[in-house]
Formats: C-alpha cells, sequence, structure tokens
C-alpha cells in the first residue's frame, strides 16, 4: 500500500509542525522560568503566562494527536524523539517515499 506524494509531503508537514511546536513550547517554558526567577511578578501576571503555557502545551499536545495515516487512519504514535515511524502500525503504509 503506497501513500501518494501529496499525502506523504502531509505527514512530514505535520510532523515538523509538531518539532517546532515542541521546541517553542520549551524555549517558552525556558523564557517563563527565567522571567519568573528574576523578576517578583504579581500574581495575575504568573497566573497568565502559566495560562499561556498551558495553552502552547494543549496546542503542541492536540496537533502532535491529530496526525493520522492518511490511508487508514490510524493515529500515528512517534517513536522516541519524534521520529515518524517508517510505516503505519496498521496498514503497513510507508511513510517514507522510495
Ligand atoms: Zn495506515
Amino acid at each position: 500500500m503506497a501513500l501518494t506524494e501529496a499525502q506523504l509531503k502531509g505527514i512530514h508537514a505535520w510532523r515538523r509542525r509538531v518539532v517546532i511546536l515542541w521546541i517553542v513550547t520549551m524555549g517558552a517554558a525556558i523564557v517563563v522560568w527565567a522571567v519568573a526567577a528574576a523578576f517578583a511578578l504579581p500574581l495575575a501576571a504568573q497566573i497568565a503566562l502559566g495560562a499561556l503555557l498551558l495553552a502552547l502545551l494543549g496546542f503542541a499536545i492536540a496537533t502532535m494527536h491529530r496526525g493520522k495515516c492518511p490511508s487508514c487512519g490510524q493515529p500515528i504514535r512517534f517513536a522516541p524523539r519524534i521520529e515518524l515511524p517508517l510505516a503505519c502500525s496498521r496498514c503497513r503504509a510507508s511513510f517514507y517515499s522510495a
């Protein structure tokens, strides 16, 4: 079972989005942590920053869970280190062009 070029492009673009989102989320977490450590922020600002981080984290997780095999709809689970698996775990469609 082979995927079309467009389907392959789609899942690779999705995977790139997930990686970028995680990097942005981690970067934001570090910035928020540094700012909170350096300045005595008012409680409202701390809550706002915390909410922003949670929203980013939720968005990253939601985007990650949206990935599905274009062929059969099986959700794609990342191998360790946010790598795309070689093929769908259900229909065996390859996620890489030959
Ligand atoms: Zn599949």
